[in-house]
């Protein structure tokens, strides 16, 4: 198989090379390659106000964030959170010490049903970590009103949620604190790169400390903390991405139309639409195949979708509750989580990129509509 000929899930945003170039020559001459740069800083800047949010601190991956923000509002106990998300979700309380506590997602979403949080506190629940997945915003109103209710810290992973906004505001200022990736895969990304954004001036202070061993100032240590700082050729990178993220996305929201009007009438596939007055980011484009309707099961159209260069990806199967770390847990039981196992049985995401072409999803297109039975 030939490389160049395979439809990917994703392809990364890339800078061009010599504006690129141009500013790597800026930091060699300047020789400051990391610790809090003049590019780290323009990049801070810069993405606070394009996502319309008052802070943000730049994080070296999506992981460190979350497990720092765990840190930083020192959560313990039990945690309610997600099965249907990437692992690091998960695993972000688990390197905190804390018990992760799963409860079932509401279908039409995909992320957490908040009708059933409530269930699920006990004691020793200090805090909710939800997943605003594939970049559709959870129900933030009511996950914080059973916050509020409870004395719970809410940590949204919105790792797929960049740029998102509901009714002109960004759902990244929801909840105490919210964290990006910035992963090569991802719709903005900095190679590998995150972030954490935050409501206030005196958080924002304690997590630069905490990226950064904790130190404030030369020769004081103010808490235990990671290093996790973006250096200056990453933040460069990111400047120049930025400039490019609206046209991708663009590009991508015309990918997610082509897709919808082709698959509307398929028996058995059904999708996600737009959520009136969000504004979506067309991060990945999961389709779900009811076997039953369509005559093939999932596996088979991923398998046939493969066959022909066409590389989907089953985000996200397994349940992150399946895996061996996390099934033995009570919450993991798979009765407990019948509508999160139910998508990730069904689950294809669709190539969803800024370059797919027309003939890209008509090809994808064409083998889905084949493949009915
Ligand atoms: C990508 C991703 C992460 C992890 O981000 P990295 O930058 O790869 O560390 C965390 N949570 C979710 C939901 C993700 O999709």
């Amino acid at each position: 198989m030939d490389n160049k000929d395979q439809i990917t899930v994703t392809s990364p945003l890339l800078p061009d090379l010599d504006e690129f170039n141009a500013l790597l020559k800026e930091i060699w001459e300047s020789k400051w390659i990391t610790n809090n740069g003049s590019f780290h800083r323009q990049l801070e800047k810069e993405l606070a106000a394009y996502l319309k949010v008052p802070y943000i601190s730049l994080f070296t991956n999506g992981t460190l964030p979350l497990i720092t923000a765990l840190q930083a509002l020192r959560i313990t106990g039990e945690v309610i959170t997600t099965p249907y998300s990437f692992v690091a979700t998960t695993h972000a309380l688990w390197w905190n010490g804390i018990k992760p506590v799963f409860v079932d997602v509401d279908s039409a979403t995909g992320n957490i049903d908040p009708n059933k949080i409530e269930a699920a506190i006990t004691p020793r629940t200090t805090a909710i970590m939800p997943v605003h997945v594939y970049g559709k915003p959870c129900d933030t109103k009511q996950i914080q009103a059973i916050a509020d209710k409870y004395g719970l810290k809410v940590i949204y992973d919105a790792a797929h949620a960049f740029g998102v906004e509901v009714d002109g505001e960004s759902v990244l200022n929801a909840g105490d604190l919210s964290t990006l990736s910035f992963h090569a895969t991802k719709v903005y990304n900095t190679i590998e790169g995150g972030a954490m954004v935050m409501q206030d001036e005196k958080m924002k202070q304690r997590i630069d400390y905490l990226k950064n061993f904790g130190f404030a100032g030369e020769t004081e240590v103010v808490a235990p903390g990671i290093n996790s700082k973006m250096d200056e050729i990453r933040s460069a990178y990111g400047l120049l991405n930025l400039r490019q993220v609206n046209s991708a996305i663009e590009a991508r929201r015309k990918a997610a139309v082509r897709y919808r009007e082709n698959l509307r009438n398929v028996e058995g596939i059904s999708f996600f639409d737009d959520t009136p007055g969000v504004r979506h980011n067309y991060s990945y484009f999961p389709i779900f195949v009811d076997a039953g309707k369509y005559g093939t099961t999932r596996d088979e159209l991923y398998a046939k979708l493969r066959g022909c260069n066409i590389l989907g990806r089953r985000y996200f199967y397994p349940l992150i509750s399946e895996f061996t770390t996390y099934r033995s847990l009570p919450s993991a039981k798979p009765e407990n989580l019948p509508n999160a196992r139910k998508m990730a049985d069904s689950v294809i995401c669709l190539p969803m990129h800024h370059e797919l072409t027309e003939e890209n999803i008509d090809l994808t297109i064409s083998i889905i509509k084949n493949s009915v039975k």
